[in-house]
């Protein structure tokens, strides 16, 4: 295959230049002296502030100084994989990149397109004074990838732009206009065990091999919760022969849904064939509501050795009845464009030590109001079962201005140069334009950019004839402002 042209040229360059210099998140001070002489080498106002972030100011071409200023942002740093066999200092050595067909490539480890590609265009842009543009503002934050830091940090004043045009989307033809910001709310059932009844016979049970996934992202593709699976056997044993959780043991990490979930229970002796009829019972109906979805979900029920103790019969009913009614998944859909807006995630739940019952769950929304009403929604099932229930502070998420000026344009430009319409979408999980939203109220936000696949992975790859389109697209936008 011919070798793809890489253009423009000055994007490509500039990417090179910031490849040579490395950037893992939260160690990103060689970025910043770096960006710093950048902007001052080309005697532009040149910032840092205390967490870190870069800001370079551009005077605006002559006869468009009165056009709104507009700052353009992408993250400094990058996530930091390579393949087991490559020899590879992160700290020190300069990305290898290559080209595969129309494809641009990093050798053995991620590529830093994410979001090297969107910081070269700035820079190209800083450089160019052919290019038509009022007031800029190019910002370059930090450790974006491992907790939004930079852009947490940044305090309200540091940019002064009415508009802000992040570079950190994945899919060249989309602009993205909101995100979901999130919390997490958990529940402590806290008891002394009691001794387990006599005629007792212990059962362990065990969803698994479920798909699992992003509990933003993936919310709305009707993936199974184990936990909430299992939570449905545990309500229908409690009403028909007083089924007595002994341990838990369901779901994992906060963001995302539950793969796996397992218990040990204890039932009347005489109630042994029915337990074991009303597992298969669920398991029949669960493949059958998620036969497309959880292709390889299992559902095991063994006999087991007898525990000493068992939860108290009233913390036992009160943690089954609060499982079964706390609210999981999409609670609503925007009213703007095709995306969740608000939802929850019933993440796991463990005795962490006998006595000691804990479950996680994490709320989000593109609202910070219908996010704190989910929280409450879920947090007041706990209150009621009598759990010591905390909802943590979060952070805030980015709804969709349906009356953006900014959007209104980047359409309008995107139509103009490509004879189609671009997809306005958003996202259900956490951007850094979230964070603009909450201390930048009333900033007028897109986000967009090349095609990139693979990223955070060594197979991080970038579709080299987006960037141009990209590029085209963001002039038009600077210059029609
Ligand atoms: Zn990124």
């Amino acid at each position: 295959m011919e070798k793809t042209e890489l253009r423009p040229a000055h994007v490509f360059e500039m990417f090179a230049r910031i490849n040579a210099v490395p950037r893992p998140s939260k160690r990103e001070e060689k970025m910043i002296a770096f960006l710093k002489d950048f902007g001052e080498s080309l005697g532009l106002e040149t910032l840092v502030d205390a967490a870190g972030n870069v800001l370079i100011r551009k005077p605006a071409t002559l006869g468009m100084e009165n056009r709104p200023t507009i700052i353009l942002q992408s993250h400094m740093d990058m996530v930091c994989e390579k393949n087991a066999d490559v020899d590879f200092d992160f700290d020190k050595d300069a990305i290898q990149t290559y080209i595969d067909g129309e494809w641009m490539r990093a050798k053995g480890t991620t590529l830093g397109a994410d979001d090297g590609i969107g910081c070269a265009m700035e820079m190209a842009i800083l450089t160019d004074d052919t290019i038509k543009h009022g007031p800029l503002e190019c910002v370059f934050t930090r450790d974006e990838e491992t907790g939004l830091t930079g852009a947490e940090g940044m305090q309200p004043g540091f940019m002064t732009g009415q508009m802000l045009i992040n570079l950190d989307s994945e899919d060249e033809g989309e602009i993205f206009v909101s995100c979901a910001g999130g919390c997490r709310t958990t529940a402590t059932f806290r008891f002394t065990p009691e001794a387990a009844p006599a005629d007792a016979f212990f059962l362990r049970l065990t969803v698994k091999g479920l798909t699992g996934g992003h509990s933003g992202d993936d919310i709305d593709k009707k993936r199974a919760n184990a936990n909430k699976l299992l939570a449905r056997y545990l309500y229908d044993g409690l009403k028909a022969w007083g089924l007595r959780l002994s341990d838990i043991q369901a779901g994992g990490l906060h963001n995302a849904i539950p793969r796996e979930a397992s218990c040990l229970v204890c039932i009347p002796f005489k109630y042994k064939e029915q337990a074991r009829v009303q597992w298969n019972l669920l398991a029949a109906a669960a493949q059958e509501e998620f036969s497309t979805t959880e292709p390889t979900m299992e559902f095991l029920l063994e006999s087991a050795d007898a525990a000493a103790t068992v939860l108290p019969e009233d913390v036992n009913r009160r943690l089954i009845l609060a499982l079964q009614g706390v609210d999981n998944g999409v609670y609503a859909m925007s009213q703007d464009i095709p995306l969740v807006e608000t939802s929850s995630n019933l993440a796991s739940i463990r005795q962490t030590e006998p006595g000691v019952i804990f479950v996680n769950s994490s709320q989000r929304s593109s609202f910070l109001s219908n996010r704190l009403n989910m929280a409450h929604t879920v947090a007041a099932v706990f209150e009621l079962a009598g759990a010591e229930v905390e909802i943590g502070e979060g952070y805030p998420g980015w709804a969709m201005n349906p009356k953006s000026e900014l959007l209104r344009i980047s359409r309008e430009q995107y139509v103009r140069l490509f004879h189609k319409e671009p997809v306005v979408r958003g996202i259900h999980a956490g951007l850094e334009c979230g964070l603009f939203s909450e201390k930048y109220p009333g900033l007028d936000m897109v986000s967009f950019g090349p095609t990139l696949r693979g990223v955070h992975s060594p197979d991080e790859r970038l579709l080299i004839p987006t960037v141009d389109m990209v590029w085209r697209h963001l002039l038009a936008i600077l210059e029609n402002v």
